[in-house]
């Protein structure tokens, strides 16, 4: 089951320069940077209420953040839910026609494992899927 939005993702050209602005925009600092080195970004979080916003900046030039701005520049790049039982959720998506990008959960971060749906299953925009690493 699809609980709520966990988080949303935003590419960034610069993480140091973009958790300036945000912390401007928020009032408040982020809580945490991670590198998920398989993914080739660099993420930093602000939690808001019950949600988070996750910045996400290129590391690397062939990671897919690197590839989003490239394309249509910087400005919100998934929608992350949050889900209580990740395979099941995979297996009823799946069969319901979506397309997930990653078959298997991979490791994501903040603690996550997680699952991509394709954007054109989904109207344009790109899903995460979240389930908390018990
Ligand atoms: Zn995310």
């Amino acid at each position: 089951m699809i609980k709520k939005i966990e988080h949303i993702g935003i590419a960034v050209k610069n993480l140091n320069d973009s958790n300036a602005l945000f912390k401007k925009l928020f009032g408040k600092d982020h809580y945490k940077v991670e590198a998920v080195a398989s993914e080739g970004v660099s993420t930093s979080f602000f939690m808001l209420g019950e949600t988070k916003i996750e910045l996400l900046e290129a590391t690397s030039e062939n990671s897919a953040i690197a590839k989003f701005i490239e394309k249509k520049g910087e400005g919100i790049h998934h929608i992350a839910y949050e889900v209580d039982n990740l395979d099941a959720e995979m297996a009823r998506l799946k069969h319901e026609g979506f397309e997930l990008i990653n078959p298997t959960p991979k490791d994501g971060a903040d603690n996550k494992r997680i699952c991509f749906l394709h954007p054109k299953t989904t109207n344009g925009v790109l899903v995460e899927l979240c389930e908390e690493k018990k």
